[in-house]
């Protein structure tokens, strides 16, 4: 099929693109307290009941699936492709240059909260199965948008869409990175706590977050010299730097290192390992002994958990990587946490097994759980549809990826991440400024529209 007319007619409706984009960056739709009708709050329910009103004055077939997500279709019968994206966000944040609920249009950047994650890839669909239904290009099956309204804080909407309505057999969602994600590692968020007298470690605190590297860690010692503290940090001659100050209870040691995510922390300087691994040099007795036992399976550096026996690789995921990323200790008591994400030979209940048992052996009680990894084989004809679509249009290979981190497909049987983020450029996502280029806007468009040809033509 010749495609031509049908980007040519994308790119005539690149303004009403914009329109739509703005109205509904419009709604502050992140996630608030439930009303009537609205399980994540009224702007979250008033963007989806927009969405849909567009899409039906559009022509296409829509259904609100109890104010959790709705659907709009292309086509007659089932739908044999489904697209999922969000119109949900996360709240605007500090700094932003630009109104973050309007969008503003500067040169080809088009700015406002949702740009990009995930209003802008969802008007794009939209806007794909325009051009596909202005042309009259045939379509053997139907394909169908689906926008959720609560993929920020937990995907409960999905849960809802799976239990009320049914998903079609291929998916996609256009809310990560180009060119395709077909893995996702699983996930393990352990938590432990320990009890143990303080006697010359007052206070501990690194991390607030449990999938972050720490950038920053500080305790409070009684009764160990300044000259101790700094010999220490001289002998251990770590890449973090150490401050060390009087405070009224005896000294305050602070560490500075990097944060980074937990599926990548060896892009970061974990300041907590550091600093544990510092105070695990001095004598502060029995707590002393709990953070020796932790520099023993959580090494500082080491990031494939090989001292905790979770290490493990496979080639088509790679490494697991694991983030020590919080341990406070106060009154008494540790408590504190790792992330983990493991390639798809390994398993919850295994790693949940190796993990604790090294946990225990340092004294310490784990409290372990987790999600299974996602995975679709690379050589499904589905991922080929999808790539050969954005090499059409874009002039770049494909190869589908493997990424630590959790998609909006992660759990649905078949489905994969298919842009629309691209190497080398930082849309600000979460961030203040957040922006999606006009360009990529009719972009994605035409790559989507070419990906329902491939799929239902
Ligand atoms: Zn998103």
């Amino acid at each position: 099929m010749d495609m031509k007319k049908v980007f040519e007619r994308i790119d005539e409706l690149q303004p009403e693109m914009v329109k739509t984009l703005g109205e509904l960056i419009s709604f502050p739709s992140f996630r608030q307290g439930p009303a009537d009708g609205a399980p994540f709050g009224k702007p979250a329910r008033e963007c989806l009941d927009r969405a849909l009103a567009i899409c039906n004055g559009l022509g296409f077939e829509t259904e609100n699936i109890g104010g959790y997500a709705g659907t709009a279709k292309l086509g007659v019968g089932e739908p044999s492709l489904g697209i999922l994206a969000h119109l949900d966000v996360v709240p605007a944040g500090d700094g932003w240059t630009y109104e973050p609920y309007k969008a503003t249009v500067v040169g080809d950047r088009l700015f406002g909260r949702g740009a990009m994650d995930d209003k802008g890839p969802a008007v794009s669909v939209i806007y794909a199965m325009k051009a596909l239904k202005d042309l009259n290009i045939p379509l053997k099956s139907a394909v169908e948008l689906i926008v959720g309204t609560d993929e920020e804080c937990g995907s409960s909407d999905i849960k809802y869409f799976k239990e009320h309505a049914k998903l079609p057999e291929k998916l996609f969602t256009p809310d990560a990175s180009y060119p395709l994600i077909n893995i996702e590692k699983g996930r393990i968020a352990a938590r432990f706590t320990a009890s143990a007298k303080p006697e010359k470690l007052l206070s501990l605190h690194g991390g607030k977050t449990v999938n972050a590297v720490p950038a920053t860690a500080s305790a409070v010692l009684a009764d160990v010299s300044e000259g101790e503290v700094k010999s220490a940090v001289e002998k251990a001659a770590l890449t973090v730097k150490f401050s060390i100050k009087k405070c009224p209870e005896g000294l305050e040691i602070s560490a500075v290192g990097e944060s980074a995510h937990a599926s990548t922390p060896e892009h970061g300087d974990n300041a907590l390992t550091a600093l544990i691994k510092v105070l695990s040099m001095l004598d502060l007795g029995e707590a002393g002994e709990r953070l020796s036992g932790l520099a023993k399976i959580f090494p500082h550096k080491e990031t494939d958990g090989k001292s905790a026996g979770v290490a493990s690789r496979d080639e088509i995921s790679g490494a697991l990587t694991l983030a020590f990323s919080i341990l406070d200790y106060k009154s008494g008591v540790f408590s504190g946490a790792v992330d983990i994400r493991f390639p798809v030979c390994e398993s919850v209940e295994s790693l949940a097994k190796r993990l604790g048992k090294a946990l225990e052996s340092v004294g310490f009680k784990p409290e372990i759980g987790g999600v299974e990894p996602h995975c679709v084989p690379s050589d499904s004809p589905f991922i080929g549809e999808l790539l050969s679509a954005y090499e059409s249009v874009t002039g770049i290979k494909g190869e589908p990826m493997a990424i630590g981190g959790g998609t909006y497909v992660h759990g649905i049987s078949g489905g994969v991440a298919f842009g629309c983020e691209v190497d080398g450029e930082d849309n600000r996502i979460h961030g203040a400024d957040e922006f999606i280029r006009l360009s990529a806007l009719t972009e994605n468009a035409k790559i989507f529209a070419q990906a329902i040809v491939n799929v239902c033509g």
